[in-house]
């Protein structure tokens, strides 16, 4: 699936995070995003594209909207501008 491959690439590049916040081009996601992932997830986003990164990435987008609608805060389910 190269369009697939070419979306992640571009959203990699950019500057700007799923969530909406800023991020730093070549990082997957804003430092928000990236510190709510577990260790594991945080490790296997730095493996290449075509070497794992497309499945990182996609259990680190489940992990991050399951982390979204039960936020351990309560009150702090923040929607995404
Ligand atoms: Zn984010």
């Amino acid at each position: 699936m190269g369009s697939l491959v070419a979306e992640l690439m571009a959203e990699l590049m950019g500057m700007t995070c799923r969530c909406g916040r800023p991020k730093r081009s070549k990082n997957t996601f804003c430092s928000a995003c990236y510190a709510a992932l577990p260790k594991a997830m945080q490790r296997a986003l730095y493996q290449r594209c075509g070497h794992g990164y497309e499945e990182a990435y996609a259990a680190a987008v489940v992990e991050l909207s399951n982390r979204r609608f039960r936020s351990p805060a309560g009150g702090d389910a923040r929607e995404v501008a």
